[in-house]
């Protein structure tokens, strides 16, 4: 008798979703078991993605539609390697799809990395953006701080930093988040970049929301606008480039403004050692580069100390190891040949393991490419199956891994209480006239989303 292709996709984040979608559209009989380390799915666009960016937050919207569907369930609050082992959960699917994502910091290596004032962005990002792993209070005391890396990430903590806690308020922003900003005393904040603005990772649009701002005042000194062959070459080839290029000489350009916050964009500055007194931050230091001619940047041995009392590294993501699965930890991904799993040992595909989004391809790119990240990964799993390739799981029925999950004592969140635990942070943001107030505590989140539903 036949029965439907059973696949376990782990990360309900923008990847996992957009895979599970593609398996359902795909016309077969498949059913999916959407499985979340947290109890609320869409991994960073709830915990990564701003909260004063409310249309790209407005994404999950059209992710409700697929998670909606009838052949997807999402089992929330499980830890897939932790409460359930892989080997275990291949007893039930035919195949797994890895769309874990990243939350960790890539380290920056320089010295004082470690003083008191000196955070990974990912930390920062995890306690704004109210993740119940990350801390609940944070120093806000530095009145000039540091931001290392030209992404959008690093724009993201200046922008929050030189914001006013009154213009987040009408966000998501916890009451915890709101209360700790309120003290923020950052009057300047430095954006260092090691190479120029052609080869800054900005996108154009995120640059030139800096300005938006009422209370922002976005400075480039006219020195740092430098462009040699290839940087030129560089705009011509990415429109996207030439934009953010534009909009840096726009800014360097211009008459200066009255506004109470300065957030200086600095190009050729490679940061070589975080300063500290007595254990804390009290300053960075940095050694001027110059174009190449290659679009590299070669050091020039003349050295600036910036008087700053934070220093926020915003250098890139990293993705974290699945106990139980290949990890390729120079790269932090899951070694993967376009999606099919690699055995690093023989490098040939590991029989009914996938990935996609960040943990396949490294943490780089907008919620959009896990898209095309997913078309790719479920069309081999996909061929796989009619290839006949894929091993039948020993348990294929519905409710034997809910049934697995309930003996081991775990609380599983579902879609329905995403719905329950949505509405209760709507109602919590109504109160106060905005759309939404998010609830921080893991317990309080899994009380709304979970089994024992009481509240
Ligand atoms: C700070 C920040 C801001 C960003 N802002 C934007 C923006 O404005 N616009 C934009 O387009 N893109 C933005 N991005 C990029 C965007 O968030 C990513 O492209 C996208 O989220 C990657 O999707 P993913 O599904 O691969 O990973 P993730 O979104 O990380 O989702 C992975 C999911 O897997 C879960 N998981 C991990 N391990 C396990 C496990 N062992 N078991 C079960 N579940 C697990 C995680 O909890 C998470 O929910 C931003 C990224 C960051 C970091």
């Amino acid at each position: 008798m036949s029965r439907p292709l059973r696949v376990a996709v782990v990360g309900a984040g923008p990847a996992g979703i957009y895979a599970s979608d593609l398996l359902v559209k795909s016309g077969e009989d498949v059913k999916i078991d959407l499985f979340e380390r947290m109890p609320a799915p869409f991994g960073l666009i709830r915990y990564g993605v701003a909260p004063d960016h409310p249309r790209i937050k407005g994404i999950v919207r059209s992710l409700h539609n697929v998670l909606d569907k009838p052949e997807i369930r999402l089992l929330g609050n499980i830890e897939i390697g932790t409460d359930i082992s892989v080997d275990e959960l291949r007893e039930f699917y035919d195949a797994i799809v890895f769309s874990t994502g990243a939350t960790g910091d890539r380290e920056l290596r320089i010295a004082g990395s470690e003083l008191e004032g000196s955070y990974g962005a990912g930390q920062f990002v995890g306690f704004y953006d109210g993740n119940p792993d990350f801390s609940r209070d944070w120093d806000l005391s530095a009145e000039k701080v540091a931001v290392i890396g030209v992404g959008n990430v690093a724009l993201d903590i200046a922008r929050i930093l030189a914001k006013t806690a009154d213009e987040l308020k009408v966000t998501e922003i916890p009451d915890n988040v709101y209360e700790n900003l309120a003290g923020n005393r950052a009057k300047e904040v430095h954006i260092f970049g090691r190479r120029g603005p052609a080869q800054a990772k900005f996108t154009p649009m995120e640059l030139k929301e800096l300005d938006h701002s009422e209370s922002i005042e976005v400075i480039v000194d006219p020195e740092d606008i430098d462009y040699d062959a290839a940087s030129e070459q560089a705009r011509r080839d990415s429109k996207s480039q030439d934009l953010v290029c534009q909009t840096l000489e726009g800014y360097a350009i211009r008459d200066p403004k009255d506004a109470p916050h300065k957030l200086f964009i600095h190009f050729f500055e490679s940061p070589v050692e975080i300063l500290g007194e007595d254990g804390k931050v009290v300053g960075l230091k940095t050694e001027r580069t110059e174009l190449d001619g290659e679009g590299g940047v070669q050091g020039t041995g003349k050295f600036t100390t910036w008087d700053v009392q934070a220093v926020y590294r915003a250098v890139g993501y990293r993705s974290e190891a699945v106990e139980g699965v290949p990890f390729d930890a120079e790269r932090a991904v899951i070694p993967n040949d376009g999606g099919r799993v690699l055995d690093p040992e023989t490098d040939s595909p590991v029989p009914g393991l996938y990935a996609t989004g960040w943990i396949k391809r490294g943490p780089v790119g907008l919620i959009g490419n896990t898209k095309s990240d997913a078309k790719d990964t479920t069309g081999m799993l996909l061929d796989d199956w009619k290839a006949g390739s894929l091993a039948a799981p020993a348990k294929p029925e519905e409710n034997a891994v809910v049934e697995f999950l309930e003996s081991r004592g775990i609380a599983v969140t579902t879609w329905e209480g995403w719905y329950r635990l949505d509405a209760a942070e709507r109602e919590a943001g109504e109160a106060e006239g905005r759309e939404r107030k998010k609830i921080v505590e893991w317990d309080e989140m899994v009380q709304h989303s979970g089994p024992e539903y009481e509240i």
